[in-house]
């Protein structure tokens, strides 16, 4: 499954997260929430996606 984001290097979304791997994160109220780190196929910086409930809509509005 190929897993992509945004990287603020290369200014330009779903780019492909390379050894992308799932990591949880600590959210609000106890809750743990997923997300996926990788880095940049092309620059190399590293990337990071939460995969929680906002899905794309939240990863759009902080990219913004
Ligand atoms: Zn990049």
């Amino acid at each position: 499954m190929d897993v992509t984001g945004y990287c603020v290097k290369c200014k330009a979304k779903d780019k492909k997260m390379m050894n992308a791997q799932e990591v949880e994160m600590p959210g609000k109220g106890g809750k743990v929430r997923k997300a996926m780190t990788g880095t940049c196929e092309t620059c190399g910086t590293k990337m990071f996606r939460i995969m929680g409930n906002d899905g794309m809509a939240g990863l759009m509005k902080k990219a913004a």
